[in-house]
């Protein structure tokens, strides 16, 4: 699939430091999870270049962070345009290498840039104040500056999006990056890297630090270490979002945190079922199910569970088509790693074992394929009711109240995306305060979108991230506090 790309100096392999493609001497294989087929041997750097890059980093911070907003605004909106008029060539990297159907690869594509568009525009908001005195001698002022070397560890699940989501703010902010993406996904990574210095983002401002499983941890304790990093933003498991956080309590760093989500999707008995259909499938089968915010619980109450499982079990039937992401009509590609269908088989068998009732699916495909699987009756004591499944399997919980719903929703250590369907503006009301979670999607399966407050609370994370909310992880706020006046 690669090999018909538009512009094949997109494909790039070697790391990014200090402006240099960086080969580094080892290599690690990056394969297509639709084919297991070879795609590329991309450069496995190690703690030396990740203090190469640190360094490049804040030598590039002065002349970076002394450019006006709008020069730096005016350079991000160079690479939203050069990532847009690549959209097809990143979107068939990232089919490649990530699995996810091309139309859905495209539109990350959009969503990633839609960042850096946004990012650009914000670069010239981002304001100072000035206070009432205290004093009429007194002038009282803050400032709004840089907070320094960010360092952005990314996940395999969005390729693109979740790097321009961080470094965007980073850079309109003044502050150089140094990226450490996902093993499984890094040509996507390195494609939009290639595509930053078109832009003309200076030598050290962005440095691309590319590592296979073990050089990552390696990599990770040498960002964490550094007292010149001064801000680690994270998306992946809540497990290293609380490594992250160990290694960066020496450093007291500045930490953006978006962890694992264990999303519920509530139906109330008044909720328009045909459009809960509609969003449960948009929510929990994109990507395959493997996003943080995908419905990992979805809860019925009992007058209409009958209707809704089964107009949701025809939906998956008729509407999930499995296969290679590159195939026309393909909405479901593979899973990203045999483990990640280990899991998917795990909770599935352990709720089919607990008197789950199989809907639809419920088994391994060929390949790194699952059916995609609808499962009635599912319980409180299922693993599925607990973890996050990351994988295209949907339990039907059943309940009787409100409260009861909102009760088990709130019951779990997650707090990232919610969903619920209801047309009493009453309960959309209370049940939207009730929910312990970062984002409440009412009559929706999508929220997400560039200028909206992307996070969780409890442990799925801390700050958040696109918006203009967005920028406030990497700004510091000096006050100026000026006598004799
Ligand atoms: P996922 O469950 O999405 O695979 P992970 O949390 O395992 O999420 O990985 C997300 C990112 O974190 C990847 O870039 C991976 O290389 C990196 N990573 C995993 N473990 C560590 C670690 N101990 N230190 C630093 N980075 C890590």
């Amino acid at each position: 699939p690669l090999a018909q790309l538009n512009d094949p100096s997109l494909l790039k392999t070697d790391a990014l430091i200090n402006g240099q493609w960086v080969a580094g001497t080892q290599r690690f294989a990056v394969t297509d999870p639709a084919t297991g087929a070879h795609l590329a041997d991309v450069a496995n750097l190690g703690p030396a270049e990740a203090e190469q890059a640190i360094a490049a980093a804040n030598a590039a911070w002065p002349a970076w962070k002394a450019k006006t907003a709008k020069e730096r605004s005016t350079i991000l909106r160079k690479w939203y345009d050069l990532l847009m008029a690549n959209q097809d060539d990143l979107g068939r990297i990232m089919t490649a290498e990530q699995g996810k159907p091309l139309p859905e690869a495209k539109g990350e594509v959009a969503y990633g840039a839609s960042f850096v568009e946004w990012f650009a525009e914000e670069a010239k908001r981002i304001n100072g104040e000035t206070l009432p005195q205290f004093d009429n001698n007194r002038r009282l002022l803050v400032l709004r500056q840089p907070i320094g070397v960010c360092a952005a560890i990314t996940p395999w699940n969005f390729p693109l999006a979740m790097i321009t989501r961080k470094v965007a703010p980073a850079l309109a902010a003044g502050c150089p990056v140094i990226i450490k993406p996902a093993e499984l996904t890094p040509l996507t990574a390195l494609a939009a890297a290639e595509l930053a210095i078109r832009a003309g983002i200076p030598a050290g401002v962005l440095n691309m630090v590319t590592a296979d499983s073990d050089n990552s941890i390696a990599v990770g304790k040498v960002l964490c270490a550094s007292d010149v990093v001064r801000h680690i933003s994270f998306t992946g498991s809540t497990e290293v979002g609380r490594i992250l956080m160990a290694q960066s309590a020496p450093t007291v760093k500045k930490m953006s945190l978006e962890l694992g989500g264990n999303a519920p999707f509530i139906v109330f008995e008044d909720a328009d079922i045909d459009s809960a259909v509609e969003g449960a499938f948009a929510s929990k089968y994109r990507n395959a199910g493997q996003t943080c915010v995908c419905s990992n619980r979805i809860y019925v109450q009992e007058a209409v569970y009958e209707e809704f499982a089964t107009k949701f079990a025809a939906k998956v039937k008729t509407a999930a088509k499995v296969g290679n992401g590159f195939a026309e009509g393909v909405n479901q590609g593979p899973l990203i790693e045999p483990a990640a269908l280990d899991k998917v088989e795990r909770h599935v068998k352990d709720a089919i074992a607990k008197g789950g009732r199989v809907l639809v699916g419920g088994k391994r495909l060929d390949g790194q394929f699952f059916e995609p699987t609808v499962i009635a009756d599912a319980t409180a004591d299922m693993v599925c009711a607990k973890e996050e499944t990351f994988g295209p399997f949907a339990p039907i919980f059943k309940f009787k109240t409100e409260q009861e719903a909102v009760d088990a929703a709130n019951n779990t250590e997650f707090g990232l995306a919610s969903y619920f369907y209801s047309r009493d503006v009453g309960r959309i009301f209370r049940v939207s305060e009730a929910l312990e979670y970062g984002m409440v999607g009412i009559n929706v399966g999508i929220l997400a979108t560039e200028h909206v407050p992307f996070g969780g609370v409890k442990q799925s994370g801390l700050g958040r991230e696109g918006s203009s909310h967005g920028i406030e992880d990497y700004v510091e706020l000096k006050y100026l506090c000026m006598g004799d006046i």
